[in-house]
C-alpha cells in the first residue's frame, strides 16, 4: 500500500477510507471462513487418521523436489479452475462478484470476497490436499507465494514497462490482471491466473495487454456502481438477492 502511493498505476478517484474498511472487514470475515473451513477439514482427516504417509505422492515413491513442483503447479492450476468455473457458473459468478464489485482496484481488494465463496474454494482444495498429502512446507510456501502474488496483482502499482513487459510472462502482475477487473465482460472472462500466467496460456484465456497498463479501463460492475450496492450488508447479501449485482455470465 506504501508503494502504491509512490508508484500509483490508477490514483483513488473517491476518498478510499470508506471503501478500504469496507474491503478489511469483508477481508477479515472470508479469511476467517476460510480458516474455520480448513480448521474443520484438518480435525476430520486427523479424525479418519488419514496420514501424509498414505498420501498418493509418498507412495508413488515420488522425489522431494518434484512433489514441491507437483504441489505447486496443482495448486495453481486448481485456483484457475475454480475462478474459471465461477465466472461460468451462475450460483458461483453471484458470490464471486462480490470480488469483482469493487469500482476501484488496490492491495485492498485482494481478499474481497464473499465468505461463502471462500468456504467453497477450501472445501474444494482441501480432498485434493488430503489424497496427495504434498509436503506440509510446500503448500505453505505456495500460500504465501499466492497471497504475495495476488496481493501485487490486485495493486494499484505502476510498476516500469520493460519490468511488467518481463515479469508477465512468469508471474501475474497489477497491469495483467486489471484486464479481469474490467467492467467490459469479454475482459473480465480473461486472465484468470492466480500466481502463473502458463495457465491463461494454455487455456487460451489471456487476453492482449492493455495500452498503458490499463489506466483507462473502467473497473468494477456496471450494476453496482451506486452507493448502497456497496455497504457491507449489501455486499455479503448481494449472492442471495433476487435482483442481485451480478448478471447471468456469457457462456464458453
Ligand atoms: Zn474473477
Amino acid at each position: 500500500m506504501l508503494l502504491e502511493v509512490v508508484l500509483p498505476l490508477h490514483p483513488s478517484s473517491t476518498p478510499p477510507l470508506l471503501r478500504w474498511f469496507r474491503n478489511l472487514a469483508l477481508s477479515a470475515l472470508a479469511l476467517g471462513a476460510a480458516f474455520s473451513a480448513s480448521t474443520l477439514s484438518w480435525a476430520a482427516s486427523r479424525a479418519l487418521e488419514i496420514r501424509p504417509e498414505s498420501g498418493m505422492l509418498s507412495s508413488l515413491g515420488t522425489p522431494v523436489w518434484a512433489q514441491w513442483v507437483i504441489t505447486f503447479l496443482t495448486l495453481d492450476a486448481i485456483a484457475y479452475a475454480l475462478h474459471r468455473i465461477s465466472h461460468h457458473v451462475n450460483w458461483l459468478w453471484r458470490l464471486h462478484s462480490v470480488h469483482h464489485s469493487d469500482p476501484e482496484l488496490d492491495a485492498t481488494t485482494t481478499h474481497r470476497h464473499h465468505p461463502v465463496e471462500n468456504v467453497i474454494t477450501a472445501l474444494i482444495s482441501l480432498p485434493v490436499l488430503l489424497v496427495l498429502a504434498p509436503p506440509v512446507w510446500a503448500v505453505l510456501t505456495y500460500s504465501m507465494t499466492a497471497v504475495v502474488i495476488s496481493t501485487l496483482s490486485h495493486s494499484s502499482l505502476a510498476l516500469p514497462d520493460g519490468l511488467d513487459k518481463v515479469l508477465r510472462n512468469f508471474i501475474v502482475t497489477p497491469a495483467y490482471h486489471r484486464t479481469h477487473h474490467s467492467a467490459e465482460r469479454i475482459q473480465t472472462d480473461s486472465n484468470y491466473a492466480t500466481v502463473l500466467p502458463l495457465f491463461d496460456r494454455l487455456f487460451r484465456s489471456a487476453s492482449p495487454a492493455a495500452p498503458d497498463k490499463g489506466r483507462a479501463l473502467t473497473i468494477g460492475l456496471e450494476t453496482a456502481r451506486d452507493a448502497r450496492s456497496q455497504s457491507l450488508w449489501a455486499l455479503l447479501m448481494a449472492p442471495f438477492r433476487r435482483s442481485t449485482t451480478s448478471t447471468k455470465p456469457l457462456e464458453g
